[in-house]
């Protein structure tokens, strides 16, 4: 089986005519993997069905909110029912106050939150804040986590800045990337040096607690419990970017699942339901500081929109019913061991992390712990894989640095059929 995507391809040259690289964001370009993207016309479940009639299985899943795949019935049926009483008033509606006391009930280290429109305006906004709270200016990060594009937290970024080998972006002034320093994930010495080199001036320390976008990678035991007594031993905030996280390592995220407790909490993806939401929320000291009774300014016109806090809330409560936990991570190790075994079976190295419903094969012989492990990774190697798979109706990711996400929509039946194709790509890497 190969499928035809020449629809999409020329919907793609229409839509360079009139939008940079024809994408409203950079890796939906596929250039990491040297093609052209897919038109999607519909979802449903697990699958999409672009604009050629192809039905495809969908590890994209939106990048993450989709967490019952597409068009989940009873988000689907809250949103239609909301979008009767009007889109936006831009005055509060009680469904802002509802949604905030469901996200404290569920995060344990929240005990305020503020909604805004996306991942980006949520670590924008803690940071601000982080600096407001603390007085103090520089801010570190990891090489290879992603936060979003303020221009501060551009600066070694995973993700598709990392496909693309762009380190920092034109455009970020040298006067603002130098108040953000890089430290190395997994690495708590290298957090060590700057907390000794900057005494008494770094206000936060922000980090996706397991990273997704330079491909997944797991924390290493103790790794997070040392950053933690760092960044209280030096008055620094600790945030926890939980954009992917949040909701999907467990429904606590992954400050529940490994038990640890950061000052602040970056939102997005999953509390959306599929419509544009962050939030970033911690403790009530910390999170009065904000305007309009604090000082540090923070604002957004669509921020708390009904209807995106309509699909998070119904969200959030059907995960809090559904449970799904047990039967995603049991999918994601179903599909691990099953690429485990064909990757093998046509003698292909790969090291594949696995944490419930996220997943990243890299090809590699070597472990990967750290964003150099994943640069030992080949992408020539990952753009045969897709493209096979593709042809064979399997949509991943266009980049080796990303997770694929699973849904709970994904079926035994997908899985297989995902396996099956896998069999055929790893042959054509072999070859
Ligand atoms: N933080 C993390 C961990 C992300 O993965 C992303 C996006 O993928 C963001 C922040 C930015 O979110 P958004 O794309 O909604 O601005």
């Amino acid at each position: 089986m190969s499928l035809s995507f020449k629809k999409s391809q020329a919907a793609y040259e229409e839509a360079k005519k009139v939008i940079p690289g024809g994408v409203n964001s950079p890796v939906r370009a596929f250039k990491a993997v040297g093609n052209h993207p897919v038109f999607i016309q519909s979802g449903q479940g697990a699958h999409v069905t672009d604009i050629d009639g192809n039905e495809l299985i969908d590890y994209i899943c939106s990048w993450g909110p989709l967490i019952f795949g597409h068009n989940d019935k009873a988000v689907q049926e809250a949103v239609l029912s909301a979008v009767q009483n009007g889109t936006t008033f831009g005055m509060p509606t009680e469904i802002e106050t509802t949604m905030a006391a469901k996200i404290i009930e569920l995060i344990p280290s929240i005990e305020k939150v503020r909604m805004v429109s996306s991942g980006t305006e949520a670590t924008m906004s803690a940071l601000r804040l982080a600096r407001g709270y603390t007085g103090r200016e520089k801010i570190v990060k990891c090489g290879g986590c992603y936060h979003g594009h303020a221009d501060h937290l551009l600066i070694q970024a995973g993700s598709g800045a990392m496909t693309f080998g762009v380190p920092s972006s034109p455009g970020v002034p040298e006067n603002i990337a130098k108040e953000t320093l890089t430290a190395t994930y997994n690495d708590i010495a290298s957090f060590k040096q700057l907390f000794e080199a900057y005494k008494d001036q770094i206000a936060a320390v922000i980090i996706e607690p397991i990273p997704g976008n330079m491909g997944l990678i797991l924390p290493d035991q103790g790794f997070l419990e040392d950053l933690r007594t760092l960044t209280e031993a030096n008055g620094t905030l600790l945030i926890f970017d939980e954009v992917i996280s949040g909701f999907r390592a467990s429904l606590g995220g992954a400050q529940k699942r490994f038990n640890i407790m950061p000052d602040l909490t970056c939102l997005g993806k999953i509390i959306g339901g599929g419509l544009p939401v962050g939030a970033f929320g911690g403790k009530a000291e910390v999170m009065d500081h904000l305007a309009p009774f604090g000082e540090v300014y923070q604002a957004g016109t669509l921020s708390g929109n009904p209807l995106a806090m309509t699909a998070g809330y119904t969200t959030l409560c059907e995960l809090q019913k559904r449970d799904p936990y047990t039967q995603l991570e049991e999918k994601g190790k179903q599909l691990k061991e099953g690429l485990e075994e064909a990757a093998q079976k046509h003698g292909v190295p790969v090291s594949i992390n696995h944490l419930g419903s996220l997943l990243t094969v890299f090809f590699t012989d070597q472990p990967v712990h750290s964003y150099a492990d994943a640069q030992t990774s080949s992408t020539e190697a990952y753009r045969i894989f897709f493209e096979s798979l593709l042809a064979e109706g399997i949509h991943l990711p266009p980049s080796q640095f990303e997770c694929w996400f699973i849904s709970t929509a994904h079926q035994d039946s997908d899985i297989e059929a995902t396996l099956k194709a896998a069999d055929h790509a790893f042959k054509a890497v072999a070859e």
